[in-house]
Formats: C-alpha cells, sequence, structure tokens
C-alpha cells in the first residue's frame, strides 16, 4: 500500500467537499487507503464508506478531536473507530456543545474591535449546524475582505492574541485517547510541527501520549517541511510511535496539499495502517 491518506475533511465539519465528492477526489488522486476524520463529528463516514466501496478503495473511519492539553490546543486523530460506540459519541457531542458556546464568544469578540454579525455571517458556511469551525468564520471574513485569504484571515484575527481569538477549553488528552480506544481505534497525534511547544513541552506531551496508550503520529502531515517530517520521525523512533500520513486536505484553493499528495513516509518507520484491521 503506498497511497495512503489518514486525515482530510469534509462538509461534516470545516472541508469544502460534501463525504462522497472527496471520496472521488481521493479515488481520482489515487489514493489506495482514505481515513475521513472531519473534526469532533462521525457524520460523514456512512456516506464516505458506500462510497469508497463503490469506487474499490479501503476506507478507515476516523475522527479528529480537539483537545485542550498544558493551555495549548492539540489535534489527536482516532482511526479505525466504530462510529455507533457511546463513549465516543457522547464524547464528541460534549465538545461540539463547547464549540457553540465558544463561537458565540468568538463572535462577541470580534464585535467588540468593531466586526458585527460574525456569527450569522460563519454559518452562512456552515453545512452542519452543530459543527461551527474557526474556518467558516474565516471564510465569512474573507467574503467582508477583512483579509485576502483565510490563511490572511487567521494571521491577523484568528490566532491566539488576535481580536476573534478566545481561550476555550476542549477536552482532555486522557479523555479523547480513552474514547477512541473504546471505540475500538488506535490515537495518532495530529500534525505536531503546528503546536507552539518548547521541547520540554513536546517531550512530556508525548510520554503523556505514550503512556495513555497512543499509537502514532503524523510524521507526514500537509503542514510539514522536510525539516519537521525529519524531527517527528525522530519523535516517532524516540517514542516507539508508528507513524501516520497526513494531507489533511480541507479543499482546493485552500489546502497546500491535495489528497493523496503529501509525501512518502521515511522508509524505517512503522506505517500506521498496518495496526488498522483490514
Ligand atoms: P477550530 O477547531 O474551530 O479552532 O478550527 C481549526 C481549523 O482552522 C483547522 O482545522 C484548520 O482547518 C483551520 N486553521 C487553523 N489554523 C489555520 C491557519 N493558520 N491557516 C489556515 N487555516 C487554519
Ligand atoms: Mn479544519
Ligand atoms: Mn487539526
Ligand atoms: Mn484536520
Amino acid at each position: 500500500m503506498t497511497n495512503v491518506d489518514l486525515h482530510c475533511h469534509s462538509t461534516i465539519s470545516d472541508g469544502l467537499l460534501a463525504p462522497r465528492e472527496l471520496v472521488r477526489r481521493a479515488a481520482a488522486n489515487g489514493v489506495e487507503m482514505l481515513a475521513l476524520t472531519d473534526h469532533d463529528h462521525l457524520g460523514g463516514l456512512a456516506e464516505a464508506r458506500d462510497e469508497a466501496d463503490a469506487l474499490g478503495i479501503r476506507f478507515v473511519s476516523g475522527v479528529e478531536v480537539s483537545v485542550s492539553w498544558g493551555g495549548l490546543t492539540i489535534h489527536v486523530v482516532g482511526l479505525g473507530v466504530d462510529a455507533a460506540n457511546s463513549d465516543l459519541a457522547q464524547g464528541l457531542a460534549a465538545v461540539r456543545l463547547g464549540r457553540d458556546q465558544r463561537a458565540l464568544r468568538m463572535a462577541d469578540s470580534l464585535a467588540a474591535s468593531g466586526i458585527r454579525g460574525a456569527y450569522e455571517g460563519a454559518l452562512r458556511y456552515v453545512s452542519n449546524p452543530s459543527l461551527v469551525s474557526r474556518s467558516h468564520f474565516a471564510r465569512w471574513l474573507v467574503e467582508m475582505r477583512y483579509a485576502r485569504d483565510v490563511a490572511n484571515v487567521f494571521e491577523h484575527y484568528l490566532l491566539r492574541g488576535k481580536p476573534g481569538y478566545v481561550e476555550h477549553q476542549w477536552c482532555a488528552l486522557e479523555e479523547a485517547v480513552d474514547w477512541i480506544h473504546a471505540a475500538g481505534g488506535v490515537a495518532v497525534v495530529a500534525h505536531p510541527g503546528r503546536y507552539r511547544m518548547s521541547g520540554e513541552e513536546r517531550d512530556r506531551m508525548f510520554t503523556a501520549f505514550k503512556a495513555l496508550g497512543g499509537a502514532a503520529v503524523e510524521v507526514v502531515a500537509g503542514a510539514h517541511d522536510h525539516a519537521a517530517v525529519r524531527e517527528y520521525a525522530r519523535v516517532a523512533r524516540k517514542y516507539g510511535l508508528a507513524a501516520s500520513r497526513a494531507s489533511d486536505f480541507h479543499g482546493a484553493g485552500e489546502s497546500a496539499v491535495d489528497v493523496g499528495r503529501a509525501g512518502p513516509l521515511p522508509p524505517d518507520l512503522e506505517p500506521v495502517w498496518e495496526r488498522l484491521a483490514a
């Protein structure tokens, strides 16, 4: 198996393609095994699996869970999860409730700096009313010409310290990993190169993740340059973690890496997909 992509988004969270369209694009890009990993939501999995079955692609049920750890937000991907598991479903429902409340606070914070109507504006970009992401705010802010593209909007409005950023408590690392395990899945640290962590914090995070039974780390990720791939390959070896390959594709024009088009894994690492039951 060479073209494996274990991280991407559909309109069930903040992706631009419906689950079925995303799977078609993956197939057209030569993907042999695909995981759909919407933020905090399992609602796209049945449709994606149906299309993957029709096209002869191996499908992995996934999710990307929002976690607070040491004052930072990190993302933990669950792969091979049973979408019918109630621990996972209830945990994600609680995370989504917090997401809604955060969206209202984000809009208040933007209003305080003179940008009114952001909640209603973001909702115009939301396909699934139970999942409002910063990406939806970003798309509306671009439409309103506060910045020229989504990346710029994040930089000036949505990252920590900027007018639309509010602190938020997601779930604990232990909860996310436990829910994934309860649902029969394996836990993967998503895009570690994106976290603003000191070396010491990073070591503590991976030590905690490994102690909880975490399985893998995204070594190849849409957000990782060559240096980050080398760095997180070292982390995988140091902590005895398997490695994942992850485009984190959201949509054409918004994502640097298309679905199935991330680089190869360093050859000495154990691919996490070898741990996923057939
Ligand atoms: P949320 O989980 O609602 O806080 O939104 C996080 C999402 O925002 C990520 O999954 C990305 O899709 C998007 N995002 C975060 N940071 C950036 C950035 N710097 N540029 C573009 N998109 C970003
Ligand atoms: Mn996203
Ligand atoms: Mn993420
Ligand atoms: Mn993602």
